[in-house]
């Protein structure tokens, strides 16, 4: 009987954690991934760093620290070309520390008031890494570009899914916020960079 693998994605995102269960799966089948909830808790580190890579190098490597285990840790924002790449990793923070995603769109819609249809590109950007115990380490970016609207609009979703139409809708219009969830990971920065990154973790527990 071959033991199943264990592999901590430093979240408590139950979604993020069956969604990388079900990608690393494919390639590691019986693979169990464990989030931070069912580990022994631990000092997760400040995310302080300047981009999304450091920032999810820091949490992948406290991770493997704290727990022994090979780790992935993620971290998104999104990057809006008339705000110089912000909120950038000040994403979830935009407007205040209490992380309020209705005020965060508001704020957002509020700064690009004058800015008009052409200028209003942006993308959201991941960075996924991984680090072995054994002191192995990569990471993979995954990026969704699109356009930010002019309201708010869709039930789905998150954060700033519901101003934020990505290039495959454009045509229909329609916002991250109403596509079903199975569309939104097929396109996403996040399904990306984690489809990348699951084949790469496969080999480096296997071997
Ligand atoms: P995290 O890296 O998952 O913690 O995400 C950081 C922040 O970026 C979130 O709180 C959202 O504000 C924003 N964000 C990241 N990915 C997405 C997405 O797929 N849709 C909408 N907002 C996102």
């Amino acid at each position: 009987m071959t033991a199943s693998v264990e592999v901590f994605l430093a979240s408590r995102n139950a979604k993020k954690l069956r969604e990388m269960e079900r990608i690393l799966a494919e390639h590691l089948p019986g693979v169990r991934v464990l989030g931070l909830d069912d580990v022994a808790a631990y000092d997760e580190p400040v995310e302080d760093r300047p981009d999304f890579e450091g920032n999810a190098l820091l949490k992948a490597r406290a991770g493997v620290a704290a727990t022994g285990l090979p780790t992935l840790a993620d971290d998104s924002g999104l990057c809006v070309d008339a705000l110089n790449g912000m909120p950038g990793v000040l994403s979830a923070r935009w407007s205040g520390s209490d992380k309020d995603d209705h005020r965060n769109n508001v704020l957002l819609l509020d700064q690009l008031s004058d800015v008009p249809d052409e200028r209003r590109r942006a993308h959201f950007a991941c960075a996924v890494a991984f680090v072995h115990p054994d002191g192995r380490e990569v990471v993979v970016h995954g990026r969704m570009d699109g356009q930010i609207i002019r309201e708010l609009r869709g039930s789905g979703g998150f954060g700033y899914d519901v101003v934020f139409v990505a290039d495959e809708h454009a045509d229909a219009g329609l916002t991250s916020a109403e596509l079903d969830a199975g569309e939104k990971d097929r396109i996403s920065h996040r399904g990306k960079a984690l489809r990348e990154i699951a084949p790469l973790v496969a080999q480096a527990v296997a071997g």
